[in-house]
């Protein structure tokens, strides 16, 4: 983390703050891993420290350390309120625009506190006094190993906020075999076991604690695959019906996504998962190698994220949007086959 910005927060941090912290919405492991860990560092310097999501997370996160702890918007809605109204400052976690927080974007707009940004996506908004945003790590988990060690304060370092880093770091890597992996994000995790976390458990929680019915919905999933070899793409719909059928939790279909880019050949993947509440098709991308799905969730689909991971929507319903999908990707063919 660049001196300047240590020395801003720093200053930010002399005397004890009444804190709120931000993750996005559909909080991840990431989100709640870089809130919670962030949450008891800041605690141990002696600020009055609160988590805030704007709606609730999966079971699968549901052990973490300090989940208890977190207020959702969606759930508590004036108490979430008061937190900000009483803010001298708000962390926002994982994410770099108001637009990712769903319904508490306006009260994000309207909060008179101080914002820092901690943030690994591309394009990062201009709303934060301290914006601490690096496209190039991991995770916004390893990011608050590295604010930590940038004020100082590695002395801190609890099993506590080493087990919430290493599950966010964990997450968002794949199991530390996505490309943002590198030799810094080891020693860093390395470091975190040191600490007090537990690999092996942290993975049982998040990754072996599926229910008989994700597991059927996955495979209705991987039976609903399209492979386009002419694209090098493969892509899974599924239907409100379908997440019904198998008594869909928030979370459920977490990393199917994945299934499809395991396909031989296959460089850019997409699930379409109809949400009939929202009135939405939501969409996630992923790439392997130089094509962009951010720029394609941005472009196309109202969204955004990484290069190799994206997210986005359509209002169209799940055929037309299948549909439309197919005729946008006859543009990108020389990108699509030529992709190294
Ligand atoms: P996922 O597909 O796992 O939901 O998200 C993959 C990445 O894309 C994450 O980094 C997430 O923050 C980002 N992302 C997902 N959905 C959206 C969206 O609707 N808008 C934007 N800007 N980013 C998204
Ligand atoms: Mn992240």
């Amino acid at each position: 983390m660049d001196k300047k910005i240590a020395q801003q927060v720093k200053t930010f941090l002399q005397t004890p703050q009444n804190i709120v912290i931000v993750g996005h919405k559909n909080p991840d492991g990431d989100a709640v891993g870089s809130c919670m860990g962030l949450y008891f560092f800041l605690k141990s310097l002696g600020h009055n420290t609160q988590v805030v999501m704007p709606n609730d997370y999966p079971n699968f996160l549901k052990w973490m350390p300090g989940n208890e702890t977190i207020c959702t918007y969606e759930k508590e809605t004036e108490k979430c309120q008061q937190f900000f109204d009483e803010a001298n400052i708000v962390f926002t976690l994982d994410f770099n625009s108001f637009t990712r927080v769903g319904d508490l974007q306006g009260v994000l707009e309207n909060c008179k506190a101080n914002f820092v940004m901690i943030d690994h996506h591309q394009a990062p908004g201009d709303y934060a006094v301290v914006t601490y945003s690096d496209v190039g790590m991991s995770s916004t988990s390893e990011m608050v190993y590295h604010f930590m060690a940038g004020l100082d304060r590695l002395d801190l370092l609890s099993e506590n906020i080493a087990t919430n880093l290493y599950t966010g770091i964990m997450t968002d890597t794949g199991s530390f075999r996505f490309s943002s992996t590198t030799p810094t994000t080891h020693r860093v995790i390395a470091h975190l076991m040191e600490a007090g976390a537990n690999g092996t458990q942290i993975h049982n929680n998040i990754y072996d604690t599926n229910t008989p019915d994700r597991i059927k919905l996955l495979g209705v999933a991987l039976n609903n695959m399209t492979i386009l070899p002419e694209y090098n793409t493969a892509f899974i719909t599924l239907t409100q019906q379908e997440l019904d059928d198998h008594n869909f939790k928030k979370g459920d279909t977490e990393g199917f996504v994945n299934y499809s880019l395991s396909v031989l050949g296959i460089k850019f993947a997409a699930i379409f998962i109809e949400n009939k509440q929202e009135n939405i098709v939501k969409i996630s991308f992923r790439s392997k190698g130089e094509f962009s799905v951010n720029k394609f969730a941005r472009a196309h689909y109202n969204g955004g994220g990484h290069n190799n991971a994206a997210g986005g929507k359509s209002d169209k319903n799940l055929e037309d949007t299948v549909t439309e999908f197919i005729s946008i990707l006859s543009n990108y063919k020389n990108a699509l086959q030529n992709n190294a």
